[in-house]
């Protein structure tokens, strides 16, 4: 009984995406402390998946490496298909890959940089999504999704038409998943984090000047750190959260709410 309360998630076979670094790093590391077994899945940083795969076993775990660029339908596909073969069925999704191409102005936007954040942010959700949830729905139901979303699913700002655009996409892919699969008893909710101290963020985080000037607008002044969202996708994942499906949960020491009152 108490193994049980220290690892939830024992034996439990995990995907996430963008495990390489930042949130999706802590995630995998901090399922791994409750017992799931890992995917990781990685874009091109073979060493930074090395880490996190190191993270992995201290905490007490194992996990596998699966390259694969998300926003390629086929890799997808293949990582699936290595994963099953591999660990076995997976119980877990986190979708965590993602780039911010914040900062021109839609007029000014060149199409390639439009499409890849698409393409990375919710084409590669929707695909992962897709072949999760075939594989559960064969293994006859149940598992959990996590989408990693942002604040920007719902907050529009000047210079975001590809990230607002792609994260909006989000919330709604996961309020659609949640319908149409939970008769399958899966559970699909997403995240919406602030800002985060992660590499997406480096800039700011190598100005000292410019971070406090960001953390002036977070009610609890200061930004997020990637293991405190780790804390959040683990209660999603877990049985304490069996009721909670096609919700978007902000994490963002209050700053969605703050916007628009002077932020
Ligand atoms: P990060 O840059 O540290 O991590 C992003 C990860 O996505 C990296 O591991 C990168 O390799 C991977 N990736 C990018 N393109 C990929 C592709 N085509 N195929 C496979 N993997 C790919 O940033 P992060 O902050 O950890 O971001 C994780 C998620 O959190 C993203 O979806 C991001 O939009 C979201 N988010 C971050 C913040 C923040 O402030 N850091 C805020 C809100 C939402």
């Amino acid at each position: 009984m108490k193994n049980k309360v220290q690892m939830p998630l024992k034996g439990m076979i995990a995907v996430v995406t963008g495990a390489e670094s930042g949130i999706g790093q802590a995630i995998a590391a901090e399922f791994a402390r409750l017992g799931a077994i890992i995917a990781i899945n990685y874009y091109k940083d073979k060493a930074a998946a090395a880490k996190t795969l190191k993270m992995v076993r201290d905490n007490g775990s194992s996990a596998n490496l699966y390259q694969a660029d998300v926003s390629d339908y086929m890799q997808v596909q293949q990582l699936y298909r290595k994963v099953m073969k591999e660990l076995g069925s997976p119980y877990i999704l986190v979708n965590s890959a993602g780039i911010n191409s914040t900062g021109i102005y839609a007029v000014d936007m060149d199409i390639e940089s439009f499409d890849r954040t698409i393409k990375t942010d919710l084409y590669g959700t929707f695909y992962h999504c897709k072949e999760f949830i075939a594989i559960r729905k064969a293994a006859g139901g149940k598992g959990k999704i996590v989408n990693i979303s942002s604040i920007h699913e719902d907050v529009a700002h000047p210079g975001g038409a590809a990230y607002c655009a792609s994260k909006g996409g989000v919330r709604n892919l996961t309020r659609v998943l949640a319908l149409e699969v939970a008769s399958l008893k899966i559970n699909v909710n997403s995240i919406g984090p602030g800002m985060i101290l992660t590499p997406m963020n480096q800039k700011v985080m190598d100005d000292p000047k410019a971070l406090k000037e960001a953390a002036k607008h977070i009610p609890l002044d200061r930004a997020g750190t990637p293991e405190e969202v780790a804390k959040l996708a683990a209660y999603l994942v877990s049985d304490d959260a069996s009721y909670a499906t096609g919700q978007t949960f902000f994490l963002d020491g209050g700053l969605k709410i703050n916007i628009g009152q002077g932020a």
